[in-house]
């Protein structure tokens, strides 16, 4: 931990350097590192090298950079704005900086801290928004790290955004100081004029933010329909990420563990909406409801579902509700837990010459005579992954080895898919009923069938033969979300 009272040795500006000359000193490889960092400004690159690499030769001709072909001289610092040491000879190194410091140029020695006037931070650069990263002693490392971490937390859109904000600066002055313009800008960000920017809609993005100009247009609320993903964390994508930092309120079901809603705003509404075992979860109609009240709200709403939330989700009655109700919606994939299953075992789920279908189904259709579609699309030959099947496993099995599927047809179970206590089971679907007599399986369960599910890795599962005779059923919540 850093003392409170820590302080930098190095303090961060933002040098105007636009049409200055920049100096680099240098004929290899350092030299060229700077030149392509100093290339991302509007800077005038002044290049001193004779024998240039072919790699800096090809850089000056692809960016027009001035080369001064020449033996290195004090001379050619001359009213650089700044200048580059990059000649990895000391004695030369050395030279540049005496002469840069005579001629009042601040100058960076590429390697040699105790030489340098100034450091240069590792850049996540959205031009006309940039992040400087410095790291002091710490070393590149781990500021290239940070810059990853940071850069994928940012938007790509995040520069047309700014530029955009620029030509609405003189129109937000004109708005009365304070709230009102904080408020402008706030909806402007993270609204519906940011929004249509990421989706390159610079015409809508236009009359959105005149629209939050005009007199005191409420805020637009905005519902996110979001996957979750299977479980893990490291399964969350970007998109879901980032829609979970900027929400004001996030309204997730069961399955989703608290660590993935822990990433939203920490001062967003969190609102559990869920079947948890022995809560009281709120009906479809109820959740529908709340989401339009949130949007009218102008809250920006993040509705967080396990996997993908267009599978098994009721997601299809969401934004029905939500369009009947006027109010905009997006909808961010996740990884369904059919294919964390399916990683989890090693899994192919379509298999050359063997399986060339999926099906996506729950065991919950099973009611009637009438064999539903999905169980003929097993019968030829489709990988079957069945949602919610736990509870009705013994009837998914009766029903396709009456309607022709070899009891010998391989299966494979995945409890908690993705988790750190995951469990795999395998068999055939002869084995299939155990499933319900299970009380041990208490987390969502996800069942693959068909004969792909041969070509899976079962070295690190249990067979599902060996628990027949387990007791009786127990009356676990199966992580319900139809
Ligand atoms: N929208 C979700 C499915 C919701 S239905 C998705 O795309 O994955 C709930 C069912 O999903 C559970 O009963 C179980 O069959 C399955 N499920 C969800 N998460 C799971 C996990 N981590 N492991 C195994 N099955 C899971």
């Amino acid at each position: 931990m850093s003392p409170a009272n820590a302080k930098l040795n190095a303090f961060p500006v933002f040098m105007r350097v636009d049409g200055q000359a920049v100096a680099i000193v240098g004929n290899g490889e350092e030299a060229l590192a700077k030149a392509r960092l100093v290339s991302q400004s509007s800077a005038v690159l002044r290049i001193v090298a004779d024998n240039a690499s072919r790699g800096l030769l090809d850089f000056i001709a692809s960016t027009g950079a001035v080369h001064i072909n020449a033996a290195y001289e004090a001379v050619h610092l001359q009213g650089a704005a700044l200048a580059f040491a990059a000649s990895g000879d000391e004695a030369l190194d050395r030279r540049v900086v005496d002469d840069a410091r005579r001629l009042g140029v601040a100058v960076n020695a590429v390697d040699r801290p105790e030489l340098c006037d100034f450091f240069t931070p590792a850049l996540v650069n959205r031009a006309p928004v940039v992040i400087a990263i410095g790291t002091e002693g710490a070393g590149p490392v781990l500021a290239q790290m940070l810059r990853g971490r940071i850069d994928r937390m940012l938007s790509p859109s995040l520069g047309r955004l700014a530029a955009f904000a620029a030509s609405f600066r003189a129109a937000a002055e004109r708005l009365p100081k304070g709230n009102r313009r904080r408020r402008f800008w706030n909806d402007f960000f993270a609204g519906a004029p940011a929004k249509a920017i990421e989706a390159g809609d610079l015409d809508e993005a236009h009359g959105a933010a005149l629209e939050l100009l005009s007199a005191d247009a409420p805020a637009e609320g905005h519902i996110a329909l979001v996957g979750a993903g299977p479980g893990a964390e490291d399964l969350v994508t970007l998109r879901a990420h980032r829609l979970l930092m900027e929400a004001d309120a996030i309204v997730y079901d069961a399955l989703v563990p608290e660590a993935i809603v822990a990433m939203g705003r920490r001062d967003a509404e969190r609102l559990p909406v869920g079947k948890r075992k022995g809560c009281h979860s709120k009906s479809q109609e109820e959740i529908n409801t709340l989401l339009i009240e949130l949007g009218r709200a102008g809250k920006r709403v993040v509705r967080l579902k396990s996997g993908d939330p267009l599978v098994f989700g009721r997601a299809g009655e969401e934004m029905a509700a939500l369009r009947d109700a006027g109010i905009a919606y997006e909808v961010v994939p996740g990884v369904t837990a059919a294919f964390a299953a399916a990683a989890d075992f090693e899994l192919p789920l379509t298999l050359r010459g063997v399986s060339s279908s999926m099906v996506f189904t729950t065991g919950h259709d099973l009611k009637g005579n009438s064999l539903p579609d999905w169980a003929k699309l097993a019968i030829s030959g489709a990988t079957v992954a069945v949602y919610m099947g736990r509870s009705v496993a013994a009837e998914v099995a009766g029903r396709l080895i009456e309607a022709g599927l070899s009891p010998d047809t391989a299966v494979a179970v995945v409890e908690n898919a993705s988790l750190g206590n995951r469990r795999r089971f395998h068999g055939t679907l002869a084995d299939l009923p155990s499933l319900e007599e299970r009380a041990d399986l208490t987390g969502p369960v996800m069942t693959i069938i068909g004969d792909a599910v041969a070509g899976a890795n079962f070295e690190r599962s249990e067979p599902l033969a060996a628990h027949r005779h387990e007791g009786a059923a127990s009356a676990v919540a199966e992580g319900v979300e139809q």
